[in-house]
């Protein structure tokens, strides 16, 4: 839904070079109508089958799209006690909560539990025994799925690959059926699933597909021995494209995939989609402070850094980076900087890009997941706003920091 009309680029039908001149930079956008389409490829294309799409809450935990996202019926996958009261904050219904995480707190099982989310992706066995506990405590039962590794590798990035017998992630699947008979000592828990979930980014299905039909079998093996399974959570994972000419299965076929593995078991599905949701539906708006030139290289420096926008530094991530006003100019190469007081503070390195001016806006394409949610204040640097389009109308949905916000809590 971003795309240029004559030579301005636009968010649906809204001119991104207004916007950026009436919030200011840099400053995230995103649009509604990306969210939606990409949630409904999800729903629609499960269909019939029993299913539950738990948005994974940390690609994009806006208050604003979390709240779109459970009007349209999402469920969401938490990591934390923070993105659980989040969740509530933006109305979204407990009954539908899956908590990941291979680190959950005491206190965070007791708000979950007291809450009423619909179960525990379970990282351990001492997990299990605290759920247990807890449970017992408030006079409840839990639902668990064990998060199994499967021993695939998605062929991602190594920060986000989460599938191999090396990660920290799950229990080995080999070890499952022997965890799932020691569950049965814990009487407040129920052994109702099987979760599983390999890394981010992917964009080859086979090792989804090859994870999906270990988790299958090793399903169908719990429920002879009389555990009551009842659905599969599948994770989420499916890549989406940062470069030009990059190739992403569609989410209708990723579904497509799952679905002809699973339906014959008569098992519920859950899937946890993050960034196949919001990645392409946001992006973020910065504004050229200089142009220089050190020796052979040539600087375009910004007014976001990586504070706003850590993917790059992070995993050498590729966004696109596209002016808000095209002109006939011959394209520059250059790095892209930030302010930020690190030369792993870039946004973009030999890239052959717009020659954009000083004064003049940029676009940083595909920011909408994992983009805000791991900005920081480094460099005392407050953090952007988030604006949310909707047809011809936008909204601030969340606001820019001030200097105070930035020394909040703080004391002397
Ligand atoms: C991060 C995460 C997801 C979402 O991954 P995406 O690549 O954003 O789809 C889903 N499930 C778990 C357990 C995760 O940690």
């Amino acid at each position: 839904m971003f795309a240029y009309s004559h030579n301005d680029y636009y968010c649906e039908q809204v001119a991104l070079a207004d916007l950026a001149h009436r919030v200011g930079t840099p400053a995230y956008v995103y649009s509604s109508a990306e969210i939606l389409t990409n949630y409904r490829a999800y729903s629609d294309a499960f269909a019939d089958l029993p299913h539950t799409i738990c948005y994974a809450v940390k690609a994009n935990s806006s208050l604003a799209i979390l709240a779109m996202l459970a009007k349209a019926g999402a469920g969401f996958d938490i990591v934390s006690g923070g993105e659980l009261y989040r969740v509530l904050a933006a109305g979204g219904d407990p009954s539908k909560v899956v908590f990941s995480g291979v680190g959950k707190t005491a206190a965070e099982v007791e708000y979950a539990l007291t809450s009423g989310i619909r179960a525990f992706n379970c990282e351990s066995e001492a997990e299990l025994a605290l759920i247990d506990a807890m449970a017992a405590r408030l006079g409840k039962q839990a639902s668990f799925s064990i998060r199994v590794n499967p021993d695939v590798d998605a062929a991602t990035h190594p920060y986000i690959s989460t599938g191999l017998s090396q990660h920290k992630f799950g229990i080995a699947i080999a070890d499952a059926p022997a965890v799932y008979a020691r569950a049965r000592q814990f009487r407040h828990l129920v052994a109702e699933g099987v979760s599983c979930h390999i890394g981010s980014q992917i964009l080859d299905l086979s090792p989804i597909q090859e994870a999906v039909d270990k988790v299958l079998a090793l399903a169908n093996t719990l429920r002879t021995e009389g555990h009551p399974i009842r659905h599969l959570d599948l994770g989420g994972g499916l890549g989406v494209p940062y470069r030009p000419g990059e190739n992403a299965p569609a989410i209708a076929d990723f579904v497509k995939g799952l679905r002809e593995r699973v339906q014959a078991s008569g098992l519920a599905v859950t899937i946890e989609p993050g960034r196949s949701i919001v990645g392409a539906a946001g992006i973020l708006l910065t504004r050229v402070l200089y142009r220089k030139r050190n020796g052979e290289k040539e600087f375009m420096v910004v007014d976001a850094a990586m504070n706003d926008l850590i993917r790059p530094s992070l995993y050498r991530a590729h966004h696109e980076i596209v002016p808000l006003r095209r002109n006939p100019v011959p394209p520059v190469m250059v790095d892209v900087v930030g302010p930020v007081c690190e030369t792993g503070d870039f946004l973009a390195r030999d890239r052959e890009m717009a020659n954009a001016m000083p004064g003049d806006y940029l676009a940083v394409c595909t920011a909408g997941a994992y983009g805000f949610v791991q900005s920081s204040n480094y460099n005392s640097r407050p953090r952007a706003p988030e604006v949310l389009v909707e047809g011809d109308t936008w909204r601030v949905i969340r606001e820019r920091e001030s200097y105070s916000d930035l020394v909040r809590g703080e004391l002397i």
